[in-house]
């Protein structure tokens, strides 16, 4: 027996589920927020391009309205002084925090705030372009003066309507990168600088790609904006977004016109920062859900637990023998009904034994409790150590232990139980001294369905006898079947002794006539005075011996004793009458069986009519032809033979008028059944008149009462034998009934 906890299984696949659903929701939910981060980092991408082209583009505007500002103030001046012009310049640089600041004369010669001359340093196409559109930004080219590449702005400067040369201003391209930084990206993003033609001028942080569509060859671009369309979208000034792989890697760009030179700002993040947001925020969630699926858990598992340490209080309280930690009577009775069928599966029949330790009280006295409790430990473990496969034990009161054993036969189990009571007994001791106990078992062996507490009765029942017994120590119950089976194994064992120490007694039961109600004759009948069973009647003891042939030696010593009685009579001029004697069918196999009969009255002095010799009607049934020719012999030889127990079987009137009978006796149940039934008695006194018809004298059986006597006298029946005239009497009884019966 397990300590089951109600809902457990329950309560634990509820726990499964929910972690299963918790990974499937987490996968969902991984997918989701990715796709929800990446639109979020495209939208922000492109508000980040466009914040920054609107910063450089407002850094731009105000730098050129700086140098436009520097201009209109040039056109009053004289320029020819350059040492004024420089100074002015250098002024303006240090006002305005330009790199520095550059005047370009008509004829080449250029002046730098810093006192540096020079010839052309911007180019003929810059000049014109500067006096075409008003103002003029250089793409990043080397510094002539420094190492880091410079941006360079110019606006021309105009007196009477005619170019008077060019204010121009620098500023390394970190300075613009430092614009391009200010980015909501993070350390992840990459804003770049570009020309139409998607070379990069400025990047940060800084990249070894030198134009865009470089990586076009290594990259594949999504969302069908495929590099060409970029291309177009640059070229006609048009803003976009667009993810592509490069280096494995899938990035995002989004890239807005600045409205200088048709310059773009662009950019660009890696998806894989948006995967990894989205896995750190999934794994957040994860762990979040997971402390949850743990803590509920834990506390499941704790309350869980506290449930299987009540429920296993519980079952020791119900089902443990606090004394043996064993199983109590409780889980005996729980368990009793499968074990009991697991033995009757394996064909050994289950048995319950009840086992108590006599006089256990007088222990307790002597040693007291303590001691008393040792000495029940060490026979329970005694009975316990016997216990098979399928076979139960249990404590069922103080001293009082049920077993529940295989039975493969009553003599196997027999022999076990005695073992295992002595053992039990022999095997205790107190303080290392050996203690001898008795302990006395009862058997019942489960025949039928019947309630526990009437198998507890039947094997107390056999218990209680065999204390009663002296010298056993178990005993069985015994139902009638097992009774009978018990009482023919005896009788087996017996009757040879029996048949040697004259326990086989001749009774005489009168037959008597009808009219004058004297004894005529009578029947031999056997009983069985057994040493230590008293008086055995012959319906229980011949059947067996018709079955194991003893009958056959049995009815030649009743015959002797029937012929030596009636040599006694003869001799001591006693009144005699004829005796019938039984003889059972299976002499009709003997080879010298009439020999015999003829022999024994001979050879012990006594006229054969004296005898009769009883058959019955099954014997007869069965061989008519044997039948005729023993009817014939006995005859011959001077014997009388009657029917015996005719109407018990299938009477068979054939029967009577081929055999020639001297006499018939009517079955004692076939008299019985006449009675109150008017048709059976017309029937027996048809049946009576015909026997008489074909010469036969009628005996009938059993005859009990006055009117049933009256009845067969009317019907003319010859002679009665029945408990109305008389029992069956001891030989010496019916010897005086005999000689009374002559006196009158
Ligand atoms: P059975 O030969 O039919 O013997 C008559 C039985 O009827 C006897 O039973 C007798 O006691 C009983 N009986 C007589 N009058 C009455 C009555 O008024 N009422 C009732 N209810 N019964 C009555 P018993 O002595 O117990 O013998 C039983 C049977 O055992 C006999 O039946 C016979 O078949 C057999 N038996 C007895 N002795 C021998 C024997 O020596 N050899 C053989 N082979 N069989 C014997
Ligand atoms: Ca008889
Ligand atoms: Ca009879």
């Amino acid at each position: 027996m397990k300590y089951k906890i109600k809902g457990s299984k329950r309560a634990f696949t509820l726990v499964l589920v929910v972690a299963l659903a918790v990974a499937a929701g987490s996968v969902l939910y991984w997918r989701q927020i990715t796709s929800w981060l990446e639109r979020d980092a495209q939208v922000s991408l492109e508000a980040d391009a466009k914040e920054n082209a609107t910063n450089i583009s407002h850094l731009l505007s105000i730098q050129l309205q700086v140098l436009t500002a520097v201009a209109v103030s040039l056109e009053e001046e004289e320029l020819e002084d350059n040492a004024r012009l420089i100074s002015y310049l250098n002024e303006q640089n240090r006002r305005n925090s330009f790199q520095r600041m550059g005047f370009q004369f008509p004829d080449g010669k250029t002046l730098f705030s810093s006192g540096h001359t020079q010839r052309n340093f911007l180019s003929k196409s810059d000049v014109d372009a500067t006096y075409e559109h008003s103002h003029f930004i250089s793409a990043p080219r080397p510094d002539p003066f420094g190492t880091e590449p410079i941006v360079t702005l110019a606006v021309p400067v105009r007196k009477d309507h005619k170019g008077y040369g060019i204010v121009f201003a620098t500023h390394p391209v970190s300075f613009y990168a430092q614009a391009l930084a200010v980015s909501s990206l993070g350390s992840n993003g990459l804003s770049l600088l570009l020309d139409r033609e998607g070379n990069v001028l400025i990047s940060y942080p800084q990249v070894a790609v030198k134009n865009i569509f470089e990586i076009a060859r290594g990259s594949v671009y999504d969302a069908g904006k495929s590099a060409e369309q970029i291309k177009q979208h640059l070229a006609q000034g048009e803003s976009g977004t667009t993810g592509y792989v490069y280096n494995h890697a899938h990035r995002f760009a989004s890239y807005v016109p600045l409205g200088y030179n048709g310059w773009y700002v662009m950019s660009v993040l890696p998806t894989q920062s948006v995967a990894e947001k989205a896995q750190r925020l999934v794994l957040l969630s994860l762990v979040l859900c997971l402390s949850v699926i743990g803590v509920l858990s834990f506390l499941l598992i704790f309350i869980l637990r506290l449930q299987y340490q009540s429920a296993k209080e519980l079952y020791k309280m119900g089902f443990i023998d606090p004394l043996l930690k064993s199983d109590n009577l409780n889980a005996f009775r729980l368990k009793f009904a499968d074990a009991a069928q697991a033995l009757r599966e394996k064909k050994t029949p289950p048995a319950l034994l009840v086992a108590n330790i006599n006089q256990f009280k007088a222990i307790n006295d002597m040693y007291g409790f303590e001691r008393g409790d040792e000495i029940l430990l060490q026979v329970a473990r005694s009975l316990q150590n016997e216990l098979q496969e399928d076979e139960l034990f249990c404590r069922s009161g103080s001293d009082v232990f049920l077993l529940l054993l295989a039975c493969p036969d009553p003599e196997t189990l027999g022999k076990r139980v005695e073992k295992m009571l002595e053992n039990a007994g022999h095997g205790c001791n107190i303080e290392h001294k050996q203690v001898h106990l008795r302990l006395t078992g009862g058997i019942y062996i489960l025949e039928e369905e019947i309630p526990f507490y009437i198998m507890l009765d039947r094997a107390n029942l056999a218990a209680a006898s065999a204390k009663q017994r002296a010298g056993s120590l178990y005993g069985f119950y015994e139902s009638e079947s097992l009774r009978r089976l018990v009482t023919e194994k005896r009788i087996e064992s017996d009757m040879e002794h029996a048949l040697q120490n004259a326990e086989f007694k001749l009774y005489l039961q009168p037959k008597c006539d009808f009219k004058t109600g004297r004894i005529v004759s009578a029947e031999a009948l056997v009983r069985w005075q057994h040493a230590t069973q008293g008086m055995i009647r012959p319906d229980w003891f011949i059947p067996v011996f018709e079955k194991n042939g003893f009958v056959v030696p049995l009815d030649w010593y009743m015959f002797r004793q029937v012929v030596q009685a009636l040599k006694k009579w003869i001799d001591g001029k006693l009144p005699v009458v004829p005796v019938g004697v039984n003889f059972s069918r299976l002499h009709l196999d003997e080879p010298d069986f009439i020999g015999k009969i003829v022999r024994i009255a001979d050879e012990i002095g006594v006229p054969p009519r004296l005898l009769e010799i009883e058959l019955t009607e099954s014997v007869v049934c069965g061989n008519l032809e044997r039948m005729k020719g023993v009817i014939d012999e006995l005859h011959a030889a001077g014997f009388s033979v009657a029917m015996d127990d005719f109407g018990a079987g299938y009477s068979s009137l054939n029967v009577l008028k081929n055999l020639d009978f001297d006499c018939v006796k009517l079955d004692k149940e076939f008299l019985a059944k006449g009675e109150g039934n008017p048709r059976q008695l017309q029937v027996i006194s048809g049946l009576v008149r015909m026997i008489k018809e074909l010469g036969c004298h009628v005996v009938a059986e059993g005859v009990e009462t006055q009117e049933q006597a009256k009845f067969l006298a009317s019907i003319g029946c010859d002679m009665a034998q029945g408990f109305l005239y008389s029992r069956p009497l001891p030989a010496s009884e019916f010897e005086m009934k005999l000689q009374d019966e002559a006196k009158k």
